[in-house]
C-alpha cells in the first residue's frame, strides 16, 4: 500500500500583478504587495497524488501533505484538506526563513523522516509528490535536493503514470523526447512537470478542513542540519527590474501590412535585432594583472564600485600609492570627505580589500556535460563558450566532466569547442542518463578534483543533476542564469567571484547571487544565452580518465520506453513556421502551416522549414523531432513565425536568438506578444489563408 506525501508551498500570485506592486524607485516587485495563493504546480501534484491513489485502487492509501513556511501558509494546507489531503503538517518558525533552496530541502527532508516515522508508523512505502518548481523560485532544485538527503531515487518532469503489474510507471519529460520509467524501490521522490486536471472542493469536505487540527512542527521538532540564512549556501546581493525586451511587440492590425511587414523583415540586413542572449561586460582582470593596486573597477554592486572610486581618487589626491602607508591620520582625513559615502569601519575593510590580490576560489572552470546517442547536447558547447571566457579572467583552464560509456568519439568536439581537459568517467551503468548513477560519478569527479566554478545546461537532464550533485559535494546552486560573470567583493575579501544573475518571480525581477560557505560555485545556465565559440580545429587537450566504482544499486530508475525525436529536419532555414495547440488538428496543421511555408519559400527565395511546439507534437500534429524549445531544438533563423503558440518559457527558450518573431494567436492576452516583434489577433483558420492570398 502506497502512501503520498505531498509538497506544498504558498507562494506571490504572479499572475495579478497591479502597478503599484512595484517600487517606483527601484522598479523591483514588492512580494508583500502581491496575494499569496497554493502554487500552481503544487495543486497539480496534489491531484496527480489523488490521480495515482484512485489508480492502484488502494483505498486505505493516505495522502499527507506538508508546507514550510509563515503561520498563514496553514491556507495552502487547508486547501489540500479540502480536497483530498488526510493529514497535513506545517512546518512553521522564525530561524527557518531566508533559506535558500539547499535550506529549504534540508529541513523538508528531516520532516518527511519525521512523517514517517511518526505519522506513517515507520512505512517506508510512500512517494513524495512534488510540484516541479515553485513560481517565485522557479529553481526545480528542492525536490531532488530532498530525494539526496533522503538517498531516494528521484523522477522529475513527470506528466502521467500508469499502475501496472503492481507498481507506477510515469511518463516524464526528457530532452529531445519523453521517457517511461520506473522506480526500482520506494520511497520515490516524484516532481510533476504538468497535471491538468483540477480537484474541486465539495461543501461538506471545506467545512470539515476548517475545522481539522494541523499538525505544527518548529525547527527544534526537526533538528535539520542547514536551516535559515546561516545554513544557506547562496546570498542574494542584488535585486532589480529585467531590463526592457529588445522585441517591438507591435500589434498589427490587418493581415496585409503583416505579409508586408515580414517581406521587409527579411530583407533588412540588420542581421542582430532583436537577438536576445548574455548582456555584454567589460573582460575581468584579476587584480595583480591591473595598472594600478588602487584600481577596484570590478566590484560586484555599484555602491562598492562607487566608494572604492570615491576612495581611490582621495589616496591619489593626497599622493599615496602605498597601502601600508595608510595610517589613523589619512583615515581621519579621508572620512573627512567622504564620511558621507562610508563609515569608519568599512574604510578599513576597502583598504584590507586593497591588499587582496588572489581569488578566493582555486582550480579550473568546468562544464558537466549533457549527451544522448552519441551526439552532445548544443548547450554544452555554449557553456564551454562561457567557460573560457570565466577561465581566461581568473586564469586557469577549461575542463569538461563527461560522463557515460563510449564517450571519447565525442572528446575532440569538446576541445575545439574551447577545452583544455576532459575527465572522463566511463561505466556501462552510465549507458543511459540516470540521476543517482549520473550523480555520483560526476560528484566524484568533482570532489577529487575541485573545480572553482562548475556550469550545467539549465535542461532538464541539468536542472536535475545539479541540485543532486551540488547538495552531494556540499555546494550552493543557482539555476537558470543568464547571466555569469567574475566580480570581486573586495570589501568582504573575496577577489574573482562568479556572480550569476537569473530572473525570479515569473520573469518580473532578475536577482544576482553569489555562492557562501561551499568549496566550489555553481550554476545552470539556460540553453541559448551564452555564445558557443568557433570550433578550433587545431586546438589540443588532455583526456583524464577517472574511475568511479559503480553497483547496479547506484541506479534507481528503469527504463520502460524512450520516444525521441528522429528524422531529417532543416532548422538551418532562415525562415521557420511553428504551429502550436492553437492549431486545433493535424489537418489544420499541415494545410496551414504547409500553405504559408510554401507561399514564404516562393515569395522570399529561401529555404522554409515546419516547427512546433512541444504541445503540438503531443498532440500528435507533427513528429517531434519538429520541436522547437528548451527540450527540443533552439533555433535562430531570420523570421519565426508561431501560430497558435501561447509563448510558454521552455518554448520562447529556444528561439531567443531569432531576429524576427511574429505570432498570430486569437488571444489577446496571449503571453507571447510580449515576446515578439509583430503580432495579429486573430485564429488561424482566418488569418492565414488570407496571409497566404496577400503574400502570393
Ligand atoms: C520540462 C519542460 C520542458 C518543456 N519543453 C518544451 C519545449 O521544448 N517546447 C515547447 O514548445 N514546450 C515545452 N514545454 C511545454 C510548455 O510549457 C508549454 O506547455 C507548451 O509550449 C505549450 O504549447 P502551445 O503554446 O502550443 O500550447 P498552449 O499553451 O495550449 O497554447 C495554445 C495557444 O493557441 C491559441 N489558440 C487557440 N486556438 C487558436 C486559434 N484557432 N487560432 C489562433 N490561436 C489559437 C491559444 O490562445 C493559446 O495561446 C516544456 C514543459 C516542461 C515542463
Amino acid at each position: 500500500m502506497s502512501n503520498y506525501i505531498v509538497l506544498v508551498k504558498q507562494v506571490p500570485d504572479v499572475t495579478q500583478i497591479t502597478d503599484n506592486a512595484f517600487d517606483p524607485e527601484s522598479g523591483t516587485l514588492i512580494r508583500s504587495r502581491l496575494a499569496s495563493v497554493i502554487n500552481e504546480l503544487d495543486a497539480q501534484a496534489l491531484a496527480f497524488a489523488n490521480y495515482m491513489k484512485w489508480q492502484s485502487r488502494d483505498n486505505g492509501a493516505k495522502i499527507l501533505c506538508l508546507s514550510m513556511g509563515p503561520p498563514m501558509a496553514e491556507e495552502v494546507l487547508r486547501y489540500a484538506l479540502s480536497r483530498c489531503a488526510d493529514t497535513v503538517v506545517l512546518l512553521t518558525d522564525k530561524t527557518l526563513g531566508g533559506a535558500d533552496t539547499v535550506a529549504t530541502a534540508n529541513p523538508l527532508a528531516y520532516a518527511i523522516r519525521k512523517i514517517a516515522k511518526e505519522v506513517l508508523k515507520g512505512c517506508s512505502d510512500y512517494y513524495v509528490v512534488c510540484g516541479m518548481q515553485s513560481v517565485d523560485g522557479d529553481t526545480a532544485q528542492v525536490p531532488p535536493q530532498i530525494a539526496e538527503e533522503l538517498s531516494l531515487p528521484c523522477i522529475a518532469y513527470v506528466t502521467g503514470a500508469e499502475f501496472k503489474n503492481n507498481r507506477f510507471e510515469f511518463t516524464r519529460i526528457i530532452s529531445g523526447g519523453s521517457q517511461v520509467v520506473a522506480a526500482k524501490k520506494l520511497p520515490t521522490v516524484i516532481t510533476v512537470a504538468k497535471y491538468e486536471y483540477p480537484l474541486f472542493a465539495p461543501f461538506a469536505r471545506t467545512r470539515w478542513a476548517n475545522k481539522t487540527e494541523l499538525i505544527r512542527w518548529g525547527s527544534n521538532d526537526i533538528k535539520a542540519a542547514y536551516i535559515g540564512v546561516p545554513g544557506s549556501k547562496t546570498s542574494v546581493i542584488r535585486v532589480f527590474p529585467p531590463g526592457k525586451s529588445s522585441r517591438k511587440c507591435r500589434q498589427v492590425s490587418d493581415v496585409k501590412s503583416l505579409a508586408n511587414l515580414l517581406v521587409e523583415s527579411f530583407k533588412s540586413s540588420d542581421d542582430q535585432a532583436g537577438r536576445s542572449g548574455e548582456s555584454q561586460t567589460a573582460h575581468y582582470v584579476l587584480p595583480s594583472r591591473r595598472a594600478s593596486r588602487l584600481d577596484r573597477g570590478f566590484e560586484g554592486t555599484r555602491k562598492e564600485k562607487e566608494d572604492y572610486e570615491i576612495l581611490g581618487a582621495k589616496l591619489r589626491e593626497l599622493g599615496i600609492t602605498d597601502i601600508s602607508r595608510i595610517d589613523d591620520t589619512i583615515k581621519e582625513k579621508i572620512l573627512a570627505v567622504a564620511g558621507e559615502h562610508f563609515h569608519k569601519k568599512a574604510l578599513e575593510d576597502m583598504i584590507d580589500g586593497f591588499k587582496l590580490t588572489e581569488p578566493a576560489y582555486k582550480g579550473e572552470v568546468w562544464v558537466v556535460a549533457e549527451h544522448s546517442g552519441g551526439v552532445v547536447h548544443p548547450a554544452t558547447f555554449e557553456l564551454i563558450g562561457k567557460a573560457r571566457d570565466l577561465a581566461d579572467s581568473l586564469e586557469t583552464k577549461v575542463g569538461v566532466c563527461i560522463a557515460g560509456y563510449n564517450v571519447e568519439p565525442m572528446t575532440k568536439e569538446l576541445i575545439y569547442a574551447g577545452t583544455d581537459n576532459i575527465y572522463i568517467v566511463e561505466d556501462k551503468l552510465l549507458r543511459v542518463f540516470d540521476p543517482t548513477a549520473h550523480r555520483k560519478a560526476v560528484a566524484d569527479a568533482i570532489s577529487t578534483y575541485w573545480p572553482q566554478i562548475v556550469l550545467f545546461a539549465a535542461t532538464p537532464q541539468g536542472r536535475m543533476l545539479a541540485p543532486m550533485v551540488s547538495y552531494r559535494v556540499g555546494c550552493g546552486l543557482t539555476a537558470d542564469c543568464t547571466g555569469l560573470d567574475i566580480k570581486d567583493s573586495s570589501r568582504k575579501g573575496q577577489i574573482g567571484i562568479l556572480l550569476q544573475t537569473r530572473p525570479a518571480l515569473g520573469g518580473n525581477v532578475m536577482a544576482t547571487i553569489c555562492t557562501k560557505n561551499s568549496k566550489a560555485q555553481m550554476a545552470t545556465a539556460r540553453p541559448g544565452v551564452m555564445k558557443r565559440l568557433s570550433p578550433d580545429n587545431l586546438r589540443t587537450g588532455k583526456l583524464i580518465r577517472h574511475k568511479v566504482q559503480l553497483t547496479e544499486d547506484d541506479v534507481s530508475l528503469q527504463v520502460i520506453k524512450m520516444e525521441l525525436g528522429t528524422g531529417q529536419v532543416n532548422f538551418g532555414a532562415k525562415v521557420i513556421v511553428s504551429g502550436g495547440k492553437g492549431m486545433q488538428s493535424r489537418d489544420n496543421y499541415e494545410q496551414l502551416v504547409s500553405a504559408l511555408c510554401n507561399s514564404l519559400q516562393k515569395k522570399l527565395n529561401t529555404d522554409v522549414e515546419r516547427g512546433a511546439s512541444r504541445a503540438a507534437v503531443e498532440q500528435g500534429f507533427i513528429e517531434r523531432v519538429h520541436q522547437v524549445g528548451q527540450t527540443g531544438t533552439s533555433i535562430g533563423p531570420k523570421i519565426y513565425v508561431a501560430l497558435g503558440i501561447s509563448g510558454a518559457i521552455q518554448h520562447m527558450i529556444g528561439v531567443a536568438n531569432t531576429k524576427t518573431i511574429v505570432a498570430v494567436n486569437s488571444d489577446p492576452n496571449a503571453p507571447i506578444f510580449k515576446q515578439c516583434d509583430y503580432y495579429l489577433v486573430g485564429t488561424v483558420e482566418d488569418t492565414i489563408p488570407q496571409l497566404v492570398r496577400e503574400l502570393e
